[in-house]
């Protein structure tokens, strides 16, 4: 019965990170995968995380089936992360999902199966998955402009001059922050004009936020979903817990549509109920339960924000500590890229010959085309890969 199947081709990133594992180069250094590592090198527990499953164990709580869309409470918190504190309720649908992944595909399936939708928008380059889960839901996947590996820029007017191409009700896929995997984002005032076009071409933005807190803080970071909402523009917020509460193994994320009224949210909600039902019936309680602990909990969302602040800063110090060594050893590379973009990710321009000699003489590993994971940057090996870099890219 299944003998017919061929072996598969592996994830880029996932046998990127196996061949760092089984590296057994002792200054090894992984800038791959997209992990918060601490300065130790660790992924890291948060104190509130911490904190919140102490409180919960404390409690006792029998593992009883959830409702499928997630606890209401956790709904309320996550639209008010994402769309501000004094958010109305009204004509907002939010359900738990299994991470950021699983939202963007229970977006996927709610596009195919309730909007008729066949086609999707991607920017160029997006996140690998994004291609591989559209695609396996059926939506045809195109891409948009957005990003000139040459000059190190955004190619914004390229951008809206696509985006004024597209056909009426036309699903693009946009990453309001920290955008993976160029660390290259929009300004407020280019999201000011992106919404006027998707309001003025009908187009549907699909928000995927998988780094709120890692470019500019908590707030900065959802400018365009609080810009776009306040614009009234119909969209989809695909939001993820992995990286800013570092629960990346809880599977913690949810969709949130902005459906304008309370009738249309109350019947997309129902949508996205009997999907979630027909595919695996309901979340995962634990995540949700740390996370709407944390979020209800004064003291505790205080402490959570602090942690991920520190995160940030942490991310920004070896950005510029990276950046200034490559830029006082005459670097050949683009060093301004690395000081100026934000989030997890450089990309840093390195050549495909560059990455490789990287991986093989000096066991520094990251994702092809030149994608840098700069959490994996410490004070115990950043001048190792400084270096490393330096002595690659005057080669
Ligand atoms: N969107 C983007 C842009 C991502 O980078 C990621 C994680 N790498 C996700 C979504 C998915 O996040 P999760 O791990 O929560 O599924």
């Amino acid at each position: 019965m299944f003998a017919h199947l061929q072996p598969s081709a592996a994830d880029p990133i996932m046998s990127l990170m196996e061949a760092y594992l089984r590296d057994d180069n002792p200054q090894k250094v992984n800038l791959g995968i997209g992990l918060y590592y601490d300065e130790q090198g660790n992924i890291p527990l948060m104190q509130a995380v911490r904190q919140a499953e102490q409180r919960l164990l404390t409690q006792g709580h029998p593992h009883g089936y959830p409702p499928i869309e997630g606890s209401a409470a956790f709904a309320a918190q996550v639209q008010r992360l994402l769309l501000g504190e004094e958010v109305s309720a009204c004509g907002l649908a939010t359900v738990q999902t299994v991470g950021g992944s699983g939202a963007l595909k229970l977006a996927a399936d709610f596009l195919r199966d309730y909007l008729s939708r066949e086609e999707i928008w991607l920017s160029d380059p997006t996140w690998a998955n994004h291609g591989a889960i559209f695609a396996g839901a059926g939506l045809q996947t195109h891409s948009y402009p957005y990003f000139d590996d040459i000059a190190g820029e955004l190619r914004f007017e390229a951008m809206l001059e696509c985006f004024n191409g597209l056909p009426a009700g036309a699903v693009v896929l946009l990453h309001p922050c920290c955008h993976n995997p160029t660390g290259t984002d929009l300004t407020p005032a280019q999201w000011r004009t992106v919404i006027e076009v998707m309001q003025q071409r009908r187009l549907l933005p699909l928000f995927d936020i998988a780094y709120q807190g890692f470019g500019d803080g908590l707030e900065q970071d959802a400018y365009a979903l609080r810009a776009a909402h306040r614009a009234g523009l119909d969209c989809l917020i695909a939001n993820s817990f992995s990286k800013n509460a570092a629960l990346y193994g809880l599977r913690l994320g949810a969709l949130t549509l902005c459906c304008g009224d309370a009738q249309t949210a109350s019947n997309a909600q129902g949508a996205l109920k009997t999907l979630i039902r027909r595919s695996y019936s309901c979340p995962p309680t634990h995540g949700g339960r740390i996370m709407e602990t944390i979020l209800t909990d004064d003291a505790l969302r205080h402490l959570w924000r602090s942690e991920l602040d520190a995160m940030r800063d942490r991310i920004r110090q070896m950005r510029l500590r990276l950046a200034s060594g490559l830029e006082q050893g005459g670097s050949a590379l683009d060093y301004r890229r690395i000081r100026d973009q934000r989030g997890m990710f450089s990309y840093t321009g390195l050549n495909p010959q560059q990455l490789e000699t990287l991986r093989q003489r000096y066991a520094i590993y990251l994702v092809a085309p030149g994608r840098m994971c700069l959490p994996g940057l410490n004070l115990n090996n950043i001048d190792y890969v400084a270096d490393a870099i330096l002595a690659v890219s005057r080669s």
